[in-house]
């Protein structure tokens, strides 16, 4: 087997996160040591990864002597609902799936967070392994216990806490990824950059386009780690995760799910400097840096809704709270801040951001 990079999660459950080439391969055994009950192990997958990777997944656990059962649905975030969350609560009731089984969720970030929640709620939480096979899944969604879906009112409106057992990121995943998953993922990558790492910032300007590797995905990992286990349950540090998002929530949301997670948060995250720059917190260099990685990397540094469309949007969003909303905003390149502001003020900085 070749060397993994092992990150381990502090949060409520303590969980590793396994990173490298073939990780994948480590689940079976993982299952049957440090879960020796478990007997069924509920695959869910979308319809993408189902004819790329779930035969090998659900052959190595059977092999294993565990008895897989396969739920597929069909791939993109307009599965991530109610009606397919339901569909997948009865597959695991129809499998009869006990309260010592496991969900084992294989796929990207919309597989991930309704598999997980699935299992945060049947029979009231089983166990779930998260399997990411997408870079942004592998970078962010995969790990610290977010698990959603959406409704009509807006994304991951619906959700619960629910940690995962452990993570297996393999990066074989990766080489069937299809380019603008990984621009999607990169998204993700560059949030971490201008959050907390400078070195990792520089790294993405010397070589905006070049695929990223072990390191720089466990990197994330580990800065995701230790703010997940500062603030597990987002009171208070875990929303500068929110970097871009409010943003780029009300941008996905305006393209009708058209414009993909990452990009949207690479171009929320350009507005999120323009606002900090308007108002003074980040200086017009540090601005201009960002902005022009952002475009290196091929994302819109500016966006086609009007910001009176996006200031509504951003009104479902859950950062709503009472009459304010937290935004995220960079005060120089590795250093964010969230900033509590009256919903009176959106429409200013929204215009200044856009
Ligand atoms: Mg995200």
């Amino acid at each position: 087997m070749c060397a993994m990079t092992n990150i381990r999660i502090n949060a409520s459950t303590r969980y590793d996160v396994s990173v490298g080439s073939g990780a994948s391969e480590q689940a079976a055994d993982f299952i049957r040591t440090a879960l020796p009950r478990v007997n069924k192990v509920a695959v869910v997958t979308d319809s993408n990864v189902d004819v790329l990777h779930s035969s090998a997944v659900v052959s190595r656990l059977a092999d294993a002597g565990l008895a897989p059962v396969k739920f597929a649905f069909p791939a993109g975030e307009k599965s991530k609902n109610l009606a397919t969350y339901a569909s997948l609560i009865d597959f695991l009731a129809e499998n009869r799936l006990d309260r010592t089984d496991i969900v084992l969720a294989l796929g990207g970030g919309v597989t991930g967070d309704m598999a997980g929640f699935a299992a945060a709620t049947y029979k009231r939480g089983i166990d779930f392994i998260q399997m990411p096979t997408t870079l942004l899944a592998m970078v962010d969604s995969s790990v610290g216990g977010k698990t959603a879906v959406d409704i009509a009112a807006g994304k991951n409106l619906v959700g619960a806490f629910h940690q995962p057992r452990a993570v297996f990121c393999d990066l074989r995943f990766l080489d069937t990824l299809p380019d603008g998953w990984r621009m999607d993922g990169m998204g993700e990558v560059l949030k971490y950059a201008v959050l907390r790492d400078q070195s990792l910032f520089g790294k993405l300007e010397s070589a905006p386009l070049a695929p990223i590797g072990e390191s720089e995905i466990a990197a994330c990992i580990g800065m995701k780690r230790d703010i997940v286990e500062a603030d597990e349950k987002e009171s208070g540090m875990r929303k500068l995760l929110n970097l871009g998002h409010t943003f780029a929530h009300a941008i996905e949301k305006l393209s009708g799910f058209g414009i993909s997670h990452g990009r949207a948060v690479a171009t929320g995250i350009a507005m999120a400097s323009r606002a900090a720059a308007k108002r003074g917190a980040l200086s017009g260099e540090d601005c201009v840096r960002i902005e022009s990685l952002v475009s290196a990397m091929g994302y819109d540094v500016h966006v086609k809704f009007a910001a009176t469309e996006i200031a509504d949007a951003m009104m479902d969003d859950k950062k709503v709270e009472g009459e304010s909303i937290d935004l995220v905003i960079p005060h120089g390149i590795g250093h964010c801040a969230v900033c509590r502001m009256p919903l009176a003020e959106v429409g200013k900085v929204v215009a200044d951001a856009v």
